[in-house]
Protein backbone atom coordinates (compact mmCIF):
# COMPACT_ATOMS: atom_id res chain seq x y z
CA UNK A 1 0.00 0.00 0.00
CA UNK A 2 0.97 3.56 -1.00
CA UNK A 3 -0.52 6.50 0.61
CA UNK A 4 0.56 10.48 -0.31
CA UNK A 5 0.73 13.32 1.49
CA UNK A 6 0.09 16.61 -0.24
CA UNK A 7 1.64 19.59 0.75
CA UNK A 8 0.01 22.39 -0.30
CA UNK A 9 2.08 26.06 0.54
CA UNK A 10 1.09 26.76 3.61
CA UNK A 11 1.99 23.52 5.84
CA UNK A 12 6.15 22.83 4.92
CA UNK A 13 7.36 21.76 8.22
CA UNK A 14 7.31 18.45 9.65
CA UNK A 15 6.57 19.44 13.15
CA UNK A 16 3.25 19.54 14.77
CA UNK A 17 1.76 18.54 11.07
CA UNK A 18 -1.35 17.07 11.77
CA UNK A 19 -1.77 15.06 7.88
CA UNK A 20 1.68 13.76 8.27
CA UNK A 21 0.98 12.32 11.43
CA UNK A 22 -2.02 10.86 10.38
CA UNK A 23 -0.35 9.29 7.41
CA UNK A 24 2.49 8.12 9.24
CA UNK A 25 0.21 6.19 11.75
CA UNK A 26 -0.80 3.46 9.21
CA UNK A 27 3.16 2.77 8.85
CA UNK A 28 2.76 2.08 5.20
CA UNK A 29 5.09 3.76 2.39
CA UNK A 30 4.55 7.40 1.79
CA UNK A 31 5.55 10.17 -0.89
CA UNK A 32 5.52 13.40 0.38
CA UNK A 33 4.58 15.94 -3.04
CA UNK A 34 4.19 19.13 -3.52
CA UNK A 35 2.82 20.69 -6.42
CA UNK A 36 3.57 23.60 -8.23
CA UNK A 37 1.03 25.78 -11.03
CA UNK A 38 1.61 28.93 -12.27
CA UNK A 39 -1.55 29.12 -13.88
CA UNK A 40 -3.15 27.48 -11.05
CA UNK A 41 -7.11 26.75 -12.15
CA UNK A 42 -9.44 24.34 -10.49
CA UNK A 43 -13.27 23.69 -11.47
CA UNK A 44 -16.61 24.33 -9.85
CA UNK A 45 -19.38 21.89 -10.01
CA UNK A 46 -20.75 23.06 -13.29
CA UNK A 47 -17.33 22.31 -14.83
CA UNK A 48 -16.18 25.71 -15.38
CA UNK A 49 -12.44 26.57 -15.21
CA UNK A 50 -12.10 29.22 -12.29
CA UNK A 51 -8.55 30.42 -12.11
CA UNK A 52 -6.44 31.76 -9.02
CA UNK A 53 -6.83 35.25 -8.70
CA UNK A 54 -4.42 36.14 -6.26
CA UNK A 55 -1.86 33.69 -7.42
CA UNK A 56 1.09 33.90 -5.12
CA UNK A 57 3.08 37.35 -5.57
CA UNK A 58 6.75 37.55 -5.93
CA UNK A 59 8.26 38.22 -3.04
CA UNK A 60 6.21 35.06 -1.33
CA UNK A 61 7.44 32.75 -4.27
CA UNK A 62 11.04 33.96 -3.51
CA UNK A 63 10.31 32.20 0.56
CA UNK A 64 8.47 29.71 -1.19
CA UNK A 65 11.93 28.45 -2.54
CA UNK A 66 13.54 28.34 0.59
CA UNK A 67 10.82 27.03 2.35
CA UNK A 68 10.65 24.19 -0.35
CA UNK A 69 14.46 23.26 -0.04
CA UNK A 70 14.46 23.25 3.93
CA UNK A 71 11.67 21.02 3.71
CA UNK A 72 13.36 19.09 1.10
CA UNK A 73 16.61 18.66 3.71
CA UNK A 74 14.02 17.42 6.91
CA UNK A 75 12.39 15.24 4.69
CA UNK A 76 15.51 13.21 3.44
CA UNK A 77 16.72 13.67 7.37
CA UNK A 78 13.98 11.76 8.44
CA UNK A 79 14.15 8.98 5.62
CA UNK A 80 12.22 10.19 3.22
CA UNK A 81 11.97 12.91 0.26
CA UNK A 82 10.12 15.77 -1.29
CA UNK A 83 9.18 15.00 -4.89
CA UNK A 84 8.41 18.46 -6.67
CA UNK A 85 6.17 18.44 -9.62
CA UNK A 86 4.97 21.27 -11.95
CA UNK A 87 1.31 21.65 -13.21
CA UNK A 88 -2.24 21.39 -12.30
CA UNK A 89 -2.89 19.80 -9.01
CA UNK A 90 -5.43 17.38 -9.95
CA UNK A 91 -4.13 16.05 -13.17
CA UNK A 92 -0.85 15.91 -10.68
CA UNK A 93 -2.67 14.52 -8.29
CA UNK A 94 -4.51 11.85 -10.54
CA UNK A 95 -1.26 11.08 -12.12
CA UNK A 96 -0.20 9.59 -8.86
CA UNK A 97 -2.71 7.72 -8.15
CA UNK A 98 -2.79 5.77 -10.71
CA UNK A 99 0.70 5.15 -11.50
CA UNK A 100 2.01 4.61 -7.57
CA UNK A 101 -1.46 2.68 -6.68
CA UNK A 102 -2.10 5.49 -3.90
CA UNK A 103 -4.55 3.97 -1.33
CA UNK A 104 -4.98 7.38 0.62
CA UNK A 105 -4.09 11.12 0.73
CA UNK A 106 -3.60 13.19 3.52
CA UNK A 107 -3.60 16.96 2.82
CA UNK A 108 -4.68 20.12 4.81
CA UNK A 109 -7.47 22.23 4.56
CA UNK A 110 -6.37 26.29 2.74
CA UNK A 111 -9.21 28.63 3.55
CA UNK A 112 -8.83 30.96 0.71
CA UNK A 113 -11.70 31.37 -1.52
CA UNK A 114 -9.45 29.40 -4.50
CA UNK A 115 -8.18 26.87 -2.64
CA UNK A 116 -11.49 26.37 -0.64
CA UNK A 117 -13.01 24.84 -4.21
CA UNK A 118 -9.63 23.18 -5.13
CA UNK A 119 -10.35 21.30 -1.81
CA UNK A 120 -13.79 20.68 -2.98
CA UNK A 121 -13.69 19.65 -6.25
CA UNK A 122 -9.84 17.57 -5.64
CA UNK A 123 -12.09 15.65 -2.66
CA UNK A 124 -15.20 14.97 -4.82
CA UNK A 125 -12.41 13.76 -7.48
CA UNK A 126 -10.33 11.40 -5.67
CA UNK A 127 -13.28 9.96 -3.98
CA UNK A 128 -14.75 8.93 -6.99
CA UNK A 129 -11.36 6.92 -7.96
CA UNK A 130 -11.51 5.33 -4.66
CA UNK A 131 -9.30 7.01 -2.80
CA UNK A 132 -9.78 7.35 0.71
CA UNK A 133 -9.31 11.19 1.73
CA UNK A 134 -8.13 12.69 4.76
CA UNK A 135 -8.46 16.68 5.43
CA UNK A 136 -6.64 18.39 8.63
CA UNK A 137 -6.34 21.56 9.28
CA UNK A 138 -3.02 22.49 10.81
CA UNK A 139 -2.94 26.49 10.03
CA UNK A 140 -5.33 27.53 12.21
CA UNK A 141 -5.86 27.28 16.51
CA UNK A 142 -10.24 27.45 15.85
CA UNK A 143 -12.73 25.94 13.91
CA UNK A 144 -13.68 28.92 12.52
CA UNK A 145 -16.04 27.14 9.99
CA UNK A 146 -18.40 26.17 12.40
CA UNK A 147 -18.37 30.09 15.22
CA UNK A 148 -21.26 31.78 15.62
CA UNK A 149 -22.84 33.65 18.11
CA UNK A 150 -26.01 32.78 19.85
CA UNK A 151 -28.17 33.90 17.65
CA UNK A 152 -26.18 31.76 15.25
CA UNK A 153 -25.16 34.39 13.76
CA UNK A 154 -21.30 35.44 12.39
CA UNK A 155 -19.11 37.93 14.96
CA UNK A 156 -18.82 41.01 13.43
CA UNK A 157 -16.86 42.43 16.00
CA UNK A 158 -13.19 41.03 17.09
CA UNK A 159 -13.96 41.65 20.50
CA UNK A 160 -17.02 39.27 20.79
CA UNK A 161 -15.65 36.54 18.37
CA UNK A 162 -12.25 36.40 20.01
CA UNK A 163 -13.81 36.49 24.01
CA UNK A 164 -16.12 33.60 23.07
CA UNK A 165 -13.73 31.78 21.22
CA UNK A 166 -10.67 32.19 23.38
CA UNK A 167 -12.88 31.47 26.43
CA UNK A 168 -14.58 28.21 24.94
CA UNK A 169 -12.36 26.13 22.30
CA UNK A 170 -9.11 24.27 23.01
CA UNK A 171 -6.35 24.34 20.39
CA UNK A 172 -5.07 21.03 19.77
CA UNK A 173 -1.93 19.93 21.80
CA UNK A 174 1.61 19.81 19.45
CA UNK A 175 2.30 16.53 17.72
CA UNK A 176 5.92 16.03 17.79
CA UNK A 177 8.23 15.81 14.82
CA UNK A 178 8.18 11.81 13.42
CA UNK A 179 11.68 9.97 13.97
CA UNK A 180 11.18 8.42 10.61
CA UNK A 181 9.08 8.95 7.63
CA UNK A 182 8.73 5.50 5.72
CA UNK A 183 9.31 6.08 2.29
CA UNK A 184 7.58 4.13 -1.13
CA UNK A 185 9.76 2.26 -3.08
CA UNK A 186 8.97 3.69 -6.24
CA UNK A 187 11.57 5.61 -8.17
CA UNK A 188 9.95 8.89 -8.35
CA UNK A 189 11.28 12.14 -10.95
CA UNK A 190 11.03 14.96 -9.14
CA UNK A 191 11.21 18.22 -10.75
CA UNK A 192 14.39 20.35 -9.61
CA UNK A 193 13.42 23.11 -7.48
CA UNK A 194 15.56 25.72 -9.69
CA UNK A 195 13.33 24.84 -12.21
CA UNK A 196 9.97 26.21 -10.76
CA UNK A 197 11.76 29.78 -11.24
CA UNK A 198 10.42 30.73 -8.12
CA UNK A 199 13.57 32.98 -7.34
CA UNK A 200 12.83 36.51 -8.98
CA UNK A 201 15.42 37.03 -11.71
CA UNK A 202 16.13 40.44 -11.13
CA UNK A 203 18.22 41.70 -8.05
CA UNK A 204 15.83 42.09 -5.40
CA UNK A 205 16.28 39.83 -2.79
CA UNK A 206 19.64 40.64 -0.83
CA UNK A 207 17.47 42.60 1.90
CA UNK A 208 15.02 39.65 2.23
CA UNK A 209 17.77 37.18 3.24
CA UNK A 210 19.20 39.87 5.36
CA UNK A 211 15.90 40.26 7.43
CA UNK A 212 15.48 36.92 7.66
CA UNK A 213 16.46 33.16 7.97
CA UNK A 214 13.41 31.44 6.08
CA UNK A 215 13.91 27.70 7.23
CA UNK A 216 11.65 26.11 10.35
CA UNK A 217 14.58 26.45 12.88
CA UNK A 218 15.08 29.96 11.92
CA UNK A 219 11.55 30.76 12.74
CA UNK A 220 11.68 28.41 16.10
CA UNK A 221 14.73 30.57 16.82
CA UNK A 222 13.26 34.28 16.47
CA UNK A 223 10.40 32.59 18.74
CA UNK A 224 12.89 31.91 21.21
CA UNK A 225 14.08 34.86 21.36
CA UNK A 226 10.79 37.04 21.33
CA UNK A 227 9.89 34.60 24.05
CA UNK A 228 12.75 35.62 26.10
CA UNK A 229 13.32 39.02 25.96
CA UNK A 230 10.24 40.71 23.57
CA UNK A 231 7.29 39.81 25.11
CA UNK A 232 7.82 40.84 28.43
CA UNK A 233 7.06 44.80 26.71
CA UNK A 234 5.45 43.71 23.84
CA UNK A 235 2.36 46.18 24.64
CA UNK A 236 4.48 49.05 24.06
CA UNK A 237 7.09 48.49 21.78
CA UNK A 238 5.01 46.80 19.32
CA UNK A 239 3.97 50.42 18.74
CA UNK A 240 7.80 51.57 17.96
CA UNK A 241 9.07 50.68 14.24
CA UNK A 242 12.50 51.22 15.81
CA UNK A 243 12.64 49.03 18.31
CA UNK A 244 13.11 45.36 18.11
CA UNK A 245 9.39 44.53 19.26
CA UNK A 246 7.49 42.47 17.46
CA UNK A 247 8.23 38.50 16.94
CA UNK A 248 8.43 38.87 12.69
CA UNK A 249 7.10 35.04 12.96
CA UNK A 250 4.27 36.19 9.78
CA UNK A 251 5.89 34.65 6.91
CA UNK A 252 6.76 31.52 9.10
CA UNK A 253 2.92 31.52 10.19
CA UNK A 254 1.65 31.93 6.71
CA UNK A 255 3.88 29.31 4.65
CA UNK A 256 3.59 27.16 7.89
CA UNK A 257 6.84 26.94 9.15
CA UNK A 258 6.01 27.64 12.62
CA UNK A 259 3.10 26.22 14.13
CA UNK A 260 0.66 28.59 15.42
CA UNK A 261 -0.59 26.21 18.04
CA UNK A 262 3.05 26.04 19.17
CA UNK A 263 3.18 29.62 19.21
CA UNK A 264 -0.03 29.56 21.32
CA UNK A 265 1.11 26.74 23.72
CA UNK A 266 4.53 28.75 24.84
CA UNK A 267 3.35 31.93 25.39
CA UNK A 268 0.39 30.78 27.47
CA UNK A 269 2.65 28.63 29.57
CA UNK A 270 4.82 31.49 30.14
CA UNK A 271 1.47 33.42 30.73
CA UNK A 272 0.60 31.30 33.52
CA UNK A 273 3.70 30.26 34.51
CA UNK A 274 3.96 34.53 35.45
CA UNK A 275 0.39 34.90 36.48
CA UNK A 276 1.21 36.53 39.52
CA UNK A 277 3.37 39.04 37.77
CA UNK A 278 -0.01 41.02 35.89
CA UNK A 279 2.11 43.21 33.55
CA UNK A 280 4.13 40.22 31.63
CA UNK A 281 0.67 38.65 31.59
CA UNK A 282 -1.13 40.95 30.40
CA UNK A 283 1.39 41.41 27.19
CA UNK A 284 1.29 37.96 27.07
CA UNK A 285 -1.92 37.87 26.58
CA UNK A 286 -2.00 41.04 24.10
CA UNK A 287 0.14 38.82 21.90
CA UNK A 288 -1.90 35.76 22.16
CA UNK A 289 -4.98 38.49 21.10
CA UNK A 290 -2.68 39.23 17.76
CA UNK A 291 -2.88 35.77 16.69
CA UNK A 292 -6.57 35.99 17.54
CA UNK A 293 -6.85 38.70 14.86
CA UNK A 294 -5.26 36.44 12.25
CA UNK A 295 -8.35 33.94 13.63
CA UNK A 296 -10.45 36.88 12.73
CA UNK A 297 -9.26 37.32 9.48
CA UNK A 298 -9.52 33.53 8.66
CA UNK A 299 -13.25 33.63 9.72
CA UNK A 300 -13.98 36.70 8.03
CA UNK A 301 -12.51 35.07 4.36
CA UNK A 302 -14.75 31.72 5.08
CA UNK A 303 -17.68 33.55 5.43
CA UNK A 304 -17.61 36.09 3.25
CA UNK A 305 -15.06 35.23 0.56
CA UNK A 306 -15.94 37.62 -1.91
CA UNK A 307 -14.50 40.16 0.49
CA UNK A 308 -10.80 39.60 -0.77
CA UNK A 309 -12.33 41.20 -3.84
CA UNK A 310 -14.89 44.02 -2.76
CA UNK A 311 -15.37 46.03 0.27
CA UNK A 312 -17.95 44.00 3.08
CA UNK A 313 -20.01 47.45 3.46
CA UNK A 314 -22.38 47.87 0.67
CA UNK A 315 -22.04 51.61 0.92
CA UNK A 316 -18.71 51.31 -0.59
CA UNK A 317 -20.03 49.95 -3.85
CA UNK A 318 -19.65 52.68 -5.68
CA UNK A 319 -16.76 54.52 -3.58
CA UNK A 320 -15.42 57.20 -5.44
CA UNK A 321 -12.08 56.06 -5.73
CA UNK A 322 -9.56 57.89 -8.02
CA UNK A 323 -7.47 56.80 -10.59
CA UNK A 324 -4.18 58.72 -10.26
CA UNK A 325 -1.22 56.32 -11.71
CA UNK A 326 1.74 59.24 -10.69
CA UNK A 327 0.59 59.16 -7.25
CA UNK A 328 0.38 55.52 -7.07
CA UNK A 329 3.97 55.03 -8.56
CA UNK A 330 5.23 57.41 -5.53
CA UNK A 331 3.50 55.11 -2.92
CA UNK A 332 5.34 52.63 -4.16
CA UNK A 333 8.18 53.93 -4.50
CA UNK A 334 8.07 55.94 -1.37
CA UNK A 335 8.44 59.20 -2.86
CA UNK A 336 5.58 61.29 -1.34
CA UNK A 337 7.10 63.28 0.92
CA UNK A 338 6.11 62.10 4.08
CA UNK A 339 8.72 60.64 5.52
CA UNK A 340 7.02 58.23 7.40
CA UNK A 341 4.98 56.76 4.21
CA UNK A 342 8.30 56.86 2.44
CA UNK A 343 10.01 55.19 5.35
CA UNK A 344 7.78 52.59 5.11
CA UNK A 345 7.34 52.03 1.50
CA UNK A 346 10.97 51.46 1.20
CA UNK A 347 11.66 48.99 3.86
CA UNK A 348 8.22 46.56 2.43
CA UNK A 349 10.65 47.27 -1.22
CA UNK A 350 14.10 46.14 0.97
CA UNK A 351 13.49 43.45 3.02
CA UNK A 352 9.45 42.35 2.46
CA UNK A 353 8.13 43.36 5.41
CA UNK A 354 6.92 46.18 7.35
CA UNK A 355 5.91 46.84 10.50
CA UNK A 356 2.17 46.57 11.61
CA UNK A 357 2.01 50.15 12.73
CA UNK A 358 3.49 51.95 9.11
CA UNK A 359 1.45 49.21 7.63
CA UNK A 360 -1.69 51.34 8.94
CA UNK A 361 -0.12 54.42 8.24
CA UNK A 362 0.81 53.54 4.42
CA UNK A 363 -2.96 51.90 4.15
CA UNK A 364 -4.51 55.40 5.28
CA UNK A 365 -1.90 57.53 3.29
CA UNK A 366 -2.97 55.58 -0.27
CA UNK A 367 -7.08 55.07 0.93
CA UNK A 368 -7.66 58.49 2.90
CA UNK A 369 -5.16 60.68 1.11
CA UNK A 370 -4.87 59.88 -2.13
CA UNK A 371 -8.04 58.47 -2.65
CA UNK A 372 -6.84 55.27 -4.68
CA UNK A 373 -8.57 52.05 -4.22
CA UNK A 374 -7.91 49.81 -1.38
CA UNK A 375 -7.19 46.80 -3.58
CA UNK A 376 -4.27 48.75 -5.54
CA UNK A 377 -2.90 48.67 -1.88
CA UNK A 378 -3.35 45.12 -0.98
CA UNK A 379 -2.13 44.04 -4.80
CA UNK A 380 1.12 46.03 -3.84
CA UNK A 381 1.69 44.23 -1.03
CA UNK A 382 0.69 40.99 -2.07
CA UNK A 383 3.71 41.29 -4.64
CA UNK A 384 6.00 42.78 -2.04
CA UNK A 385 5.79 40.91 1.33
CA UNK A 386 7.38 37.79 2.23
CA UNK A 387 4.48 37.10 4.49
CA UNK A 388 1.68 38.09 1.69
CA UNK A 389 -1.59 36.41 3.35
CA UNK A 390 -4.85 36.63 1.78
CA UNK A 391 -7.30 36.75 5.15
CA UNK A 392 -4.51 39.21 7.13
CA UNK A 393 -3.95 41.45 3.90
CA UNK A 394 -7.81 41.99 3.17
CA UNK A 395 -8.87 42.39 6.50
CA UNK A 396 -5.95 45.07 7.30
CA UNK A 397 -6.69 46.90 3.62
CA UNK A 398 -10.43 47.27 4.83
CA UNK A 399 -10.38 47.93 8.41
CA UNK A 400 -8.25 50.70 7.05
CA UNK A 401 -10.16 52.01 4.40
CA UNK A 402 -12.99 51.71 6.82
CA UNK A 403 -14.74 49.33 4.67
CA UNK A 404 -14.76 46.24 6.17
CA UNK A 405 -15.58 44.25 9.33
CA UNK A 406 -14.94 45.80 12.53
CA UNK A 407 -13.18 48.90 11.02
CA UNK A 408 -11.81 52.14 11.74
CA UNK A 409 -14.80 54.66 12.03
CA UNK A 410 -14.68 57.09 9.08
CA UNK A 411 -13.38 59.86 11.16
CA UNK A 412 -10.12 58.19 12.05
CA UNK A 413 -7.68 59.23 9.20
CA UNK A 414 -4.37 58.62 10.42
CA UNK A 415 -2.02 62.29 10.47
CA UNK A 416 0.96 60.86 8.73
CA UNK A 417 3.19 63.83 10.80
CA UNK A 418 1.50 63.71 13.68
CA UNK A 419 1.70 59.37 13.62
CA UNK A 420 5.45 60.36 12.77
CA UNK A 421 6.38 61.72 15.71
CA UNK A 422 3.99 59.55 18.41
CA UNK A 423 5.84 56.56 17.23
CA UNK A 424 9.21 57.54 15.86
CA UNK A 425 9.50 60.69 17.69
CA UNK A 426 13.55 60.64 17.06
CA UNK A 427 13.52 59.96 13.57
CA UNK A 428 15.29 56.76 13.84
CA UNK A 429 12.82 54.46 11.97
CA UNK A 430 12.87 57.48 9.33
CA UNK A 431 16.38 58.06 8.80
CA UNK A 432 17.49 54.83 8.07
CA UNK A 433 14.55 53.72 5.16
CA UNK A 434 15.57 57.64 4.05
CA UNK A 435 19.13 58.12 4.31
CA UNK A 436 18.76 61.43 1.83
CA UNK A 437 17.10 62.92 5.36
CA UNK A 438 20.13 62.22 7.18
CA UNK A 439 21.55 66.20 7.17
CA UNK A 440 17.59 67.37 8.14
CA UNK A 441 17.76 68.62 11.87
CA UNK A 442 15.72 66.48 14.15
CA UNK A 443 13.06 68.90 14.88
CA UNK A 444 12.60 68.96 11.05
CA UNK A 445 12.43 65.33 10.41
CA UNK A 446 9.21 64.46 10.32
CA UNK A 447 7.86 67.45 8.40
CA UNK A 448 11.37 68.09 6.14
CA UNK A 449 9.83 70.33 3.52
CA UNK A 450 9.62 73.12 6.44
CA UNK A 451 13.42 73.14 6.60
CA UNK A 452 14.24 75.64 4.02
CA UNK A 453 18.22 76.12 5.00
CA UNK A 454 19.53 73.08 3.67
CA UNK A 455 19.06 71.46 -0.07
CA UNK A 456 18.13 67.67 0.38
CA UNK A 457 17.79 65.26 -2.76
CA UNK A 458 13.79 64.52 -1.47
CA UNK A 459 10.10 65.46 -2.79
CA UNK A 460 7.68 67.69 -0.86
CA UNK A 461 5.02 66.41 0.00
CA UNK A 462 2.87 65.63 -3.19
CA UNK A 463 -0.68 66.82 -1.57
CA UNK A 464 -1.57 68.68 1.20
CA UNK A 465 -2.51 66.31 3.89
CA UNK A 466 -4.96 68.91 5.77
CA UNK A 467 -6.73 69.27 2.72
CA UNK A 468 -7.20 65.57 2.03
CA UNK A 469 -8.25 65.08 5.11
CA UNK A 470 -11.47 67.09 4.91
CA UNK A 471 -12.28 65.83 1.32
CA UNK A 472 -11.77 62.14 3.00
CA UNK A 473 -14.30 63.17 5.62
CA UNK A 474 -16.57 64.75 3.62
CA UNK A 475 -16.83 61.67 1.70
CA UNK A 476 -16.54 58.99 3.94
CA UNK A 477 -19.75 60.85 6.06
CA UNK A 478 -21.82 61.24 3.02
CA UNK A 479 -21.69 57.46 2.37
CA UNK A 480 -25.11 55.68 2.35
CA UNK A 481 -26.07 52.10 2.26
CA UNK A 482 -26.99 51.03 -1.15
C1 LIG B 1 -2.82 47.13 5.50
C2 LIG B 1 -2.37 45.90 6.24
C3 LIG B 1 -1.99 44.76 5.53
C4 LIG B 1 -1.58 43.61 6.21
N1 LIG B 1 -1.20 42.51 5.48
C5 LIG B 1 -0.82 41.39 6.13
C6 LIG B 1 -0.42 40.23 5.39
O1 LIG B 1 -0.47 40.19 4.16
N2 LIG B 1 0.01 39.14 6.10
C7 LIG B 1 0.04 39.14 7.46
O2 LIG B 1 0.44 38.12 8.05
N3 LIG B 1 -0.36 40.21 8.17
C8 LIG B 1 -0.78 41.33 7.55
N4 LIG B 1 -1.15 42.42 8.29
C9 LIG B 1 -1.23 42.30 9.75
C10 LIG B 1 0.05 42.69 10.52
O3 LIG B 1 0.56 43.90 10.06
C11 LIG B 1 1.12 41.62 10.44
O4 LIG B 1 0.59 40.36 10.77
C12 LIG B 1 2.28 41.91 11.40
O5 LIG B 1 2.84 43.16 11.11
C13 LIG B 1 3.34 40.85 11.26
O6 LIG B 1 4.45 41.13 12.07
P1 LIG B 1 4.80 40.24 13.32
O7 LIG B 1 4.79 38.80 12.94
O8 LIG B 1 6.02 40.78 13.93
O9 LIG B 1 3.56 40.51 14.28
P2 LIG B 1 3.45 40.42 15.85
O10 LIG B 1 3.11 41.75 16.35
O11 LIG B 1 4.61 39.75 16.43
O12 LIG B 1 2.13 39.51 15.99
C14 LIG B 1 2.17 38.08 16.02
C15 LIG B 1 1.30 37.50 14.96
O13 LIG B 1 -0.06 37.87 15.15
C16 LIG B 1 -0.71 38.01 13.89
N5 LIG B 1 -1.17 39.39 13.73
C17 LIG B 1 -0.70 40.49 14.33
N6 LIG B 1 -1.41 41.58 13.97
C18 LIG B 1 -2.34 41.14 13.10
C19 LIG B 1 -3.37 41.77 12.35
N7 LIG B 1 -3.61 43.10 12.45
N8 LIG B 1 -4.15 41.03 11.52
C20 LIG B 1 -3.95 39.69 11.41
N9 LIG B 1 -2.99 39.04 12.11
C21 LIG B 1 -2.20 39.74 12.92
C22 LIG B 1 0.33 37.70 12.82
O14 LIG B 1 0.18 36.37 12.43
C23 LIG B 1 1.63 37.96 13.55
O15 LIG B 1 2.70 37.23 13.01
C24 LIG B 1 -1.56 43.59 7.63
C25 LIG B 1 -1.94 44.74 8.32
C26 LIG B 1 -2.33 45.89 7.65
C27 LIG B 1 -2.73 47.11 8.42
Amino acid sequence: MTNLLWFRGHDLRVFDNKALNQAIKLQEPLICLYIHDDKEFTTNSSGQKIHNSWAIGQASKWWLHQALADLKLTLSQLGNDLVIRQGNCQDILTEFVEIYKVNQIFFHNRFEPFYRLQTETIKRHLLNKGVKVNIENSSLLYPIETIKNQEGNIYSTFTSFFKHTFNNYTPAYCLPTPKLIPKSNYLINSTPLEDLKLEPRINWTNGFRESFTPTQEGGMKLLKTFLETKVNNYSVARNFPSQDGISKLSPYLHFGQVSVNYIFYQVLALKEEFACDKDFSQNAQIYINELGWREFAYYNMWHKPYTTNEALRSEFKNFPWEVNESFLKAWQKGQTGYPIVDAGMRELWHTGFMHNRVRMIVASFLCKDLFINWLDGAKWFWDTLVDADLASNTLGWQWTAGCGVDAQPYFRIFNPVLQSQKFDPSGIYIRKWLPELNSVSPSYIHQPWLETLIKINYPKPILDHNLARLKALQTWKGLRKS
